[in-house]
């Protein structure tokens, strides 16, 4: 019997420690692996974002983006634990689309998202009160991007306001448009003002709300002006990339076709032929014919494999720079076995469980982007 055998099928109270994985040779992690799924069968569902590592995606029994992997989740019926690999508030927001009797585990729990961190709740209550000083914020419906914690999407549930994914976000402002004047879009500015954008509405109708300054460093005529207000945040990993190596690439490569995400800033957005989701850009790849020349403006994980699943094409990442998600990579081999044989023992960890109340007004809001999508 191989010792990940007898790892997995011990039995105990208290979990195995990380660090009797930390230094295991990969194979041996990787039966361990293969070992739980096969035992758990369909009780178990490990779900992967397509950021993650290639280590790590070959276990996924799904893949998708944010938005693909919510609709999975809120799909489940059978299992009984969900294994997020993707970061935590993708966990958050499985545990608050499941029943309460199904366990999601993310494998290390300090892969959060460096956006979804630049809003908290009582930055965004703060901002709140302060509109109501100058407008009614019963004219205002708050939007959050799926990058962000649970309390702020119970924010939005409370206050009749909704989430949003990239494959989704111009359907949300639509909706939110015919039920209020202005929309506060946290925490991504950059999907905030792309979409608002692409719906006709200017620029100077679109102030960023600074949560550091009072009134977000905006005067009151402007926020009275405003149609839609962009939280000061932004995706570290999308903003690294710039015009500049738009032209670069079309440059060197003619009839090169510059395919980005829409957490990219308005001006490489603008420089680009095609801008959308993760998904909307696997998609775009896999329908375009042999010979097709790209540079891929995401997450440099879903590029590399992109190029490797698509010999045929020229699949460029559109940077010069490692633009990698430094939090999606800290779910590696090691904690992937780490957390299912502990699972697979009973002794669960990293269990992401949202708090009752957070967690129906969350579902409010997530429920209102799922009707709408
Ligand atoms: S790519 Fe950017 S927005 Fe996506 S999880 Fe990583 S830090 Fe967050």
């Amino acid at each position: 019997m191989s010792s990940a055998t007898v790892t997995a099928q011990a039995t105990a109270t208290t979990p195995l420690p990380f660090e009797d994985f930390r230094t295991r040779p990969t194979e041996e992690l990787e039966q361990v692996i293969r070992e739980v799924k096969a035992r758990q069968a369909d009780s178990l569902m490990i779900l992967g974002h397509h950021y993650q590592q290639d280590e790590v995606i070959a276990f996924a029994d799904l893949r998708g983006d944010s938005y693909k992997l919510a609709q999975m989740a809120a799909q489940n019926r059978s299992c009984r634990s969900i294994v997020f690999c993707g970061v935590h508030f993708m966990a958050e927001t499985a545990d608050i689309l499941t029943s309460s009797e199904v366990d999601v585990v993310l494998p290390d729990m300090a892969a959060g998202c460096s956006m979804a961190d630049m809003a908290d709740l009582d930055s965004v209550e703060a901002a709140w009160a302060d509109l109501g000083e100058v407008i009614d914020t019963e004219q205002i419906l708050p939007v959050t991007y799926i990058n962000s914690a649970a309390n702020l999407k119970a924010f939005c549930g409370r206050h009749g306001g909704i989430v949003c994914t990239s494959s989704n976000a111009r359907a949300v402002l639509d909706w939110s448009f015919q039920r209020r004047q202005r929309v506060l879009f946290f925490p991504d500015q950059h999907l905030g003002r792309n979409t608002a954008r692409s719906m006709g509405i200017p620029l100077d109708q679109m102030p960023i709300w600074d949560p550091r300054l009072p009134m977000g460093g905006n005067t009151e005529d402007a926020v009275e002006k405003s149609r839609v207000i962009l939280w000061r945040g932004h995706c570290s990993v999308h903003q690294m990339f710039r015009t500049e190596h738009v032209t670069q690439f079309r440059k060197k490569y003619p009839g090169i076709q510059v395919l980005v995400h829409p957490e990219c800033t308005m001006q490489v957005v603008d420089a680009a032929d095609l801008a959308g989701s993760t998904e909307f850009i696997l998609k775009t790849v896999q329908q375009a014919p042999a010979g097709s020349k790209w540079a891929i403006g995401t997450e440099l994980h879903l590029v590399n494999r992109l190029a490797k699943e698509h010999p045929d094409q020229e699949v460029h990442f559109l940077s010069p720079m490692v633009c990698m998600c430094a939090t999606m990579y800290r779910i590696d081999v090691p904690h992937l076995a780490w957390s299912l044989a502990n699972l697979d023992r009973g002794t669960p960890v990293n269990i992401v469980r949202v708090p009752d109340e957070t967690k129906s007004w969350a579902r409010v809001a997530l429920d209102r982007m799922l009707e709408v999508s």
